[in-house]
Formats: structure tokens, sequence, C-alpha cells
């Protein structure tokens, strides 16, 4: 089992707030966290449109030293 850390950075998403805010965690975390984010902090409507949204700039995390297992 493979726990691939993600990260969403808030400056890659079209925002009007200059937001720099970066969620890093698990594919579920941050997508739970970046809606969250978005919702309260960007004004968005909680919608599965929005969470297409946040996968779509969603970024592979390569641990540190732990290429291998
Ligand atoms: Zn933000």
């Amino acid at each position: 089992m493979s726990e691939h850390r993600k990260v969403v950075d808030c400056r890659l998403y079209p925002s009007e707030k200059g937001c720099t805010l970066s969620i890093e965690g698990t594919e579920e975390e941050v997508l739970q966290a970046a809606t969250y984010h978005a919702v309260s902090m960007h004004g968005h409507e909680n919608s599965p449109e929005l969470r297409d949204q946040i996968r779509l700039i969603m970024q592979d995390v390569d641990p540190p030293g732990a290429s291998e297992k």
C-alpha cells in the first residue's frame, strides 16, 4: 500500500486574494482541507465541480529520502 502525499498550492489556483497557502497531506486530507479553504476563504461553492478543480491542481509530493520502501 503506497501512501502518496499530495500538495495543493493556492498560488496555482485562480484567486483574487493573492493567497499563498499550501496544503499538503494525503489525497483525501488535501481534498477536504482545500475544499474547506476554497469555500470559507475564497467564497467558492462546495460542489463536485470544485473538487474536480482541486484535483486538477493537486500535485505529487516526493517524500525526502523515502523513494523506496
Ligand atoms: Zn487560498
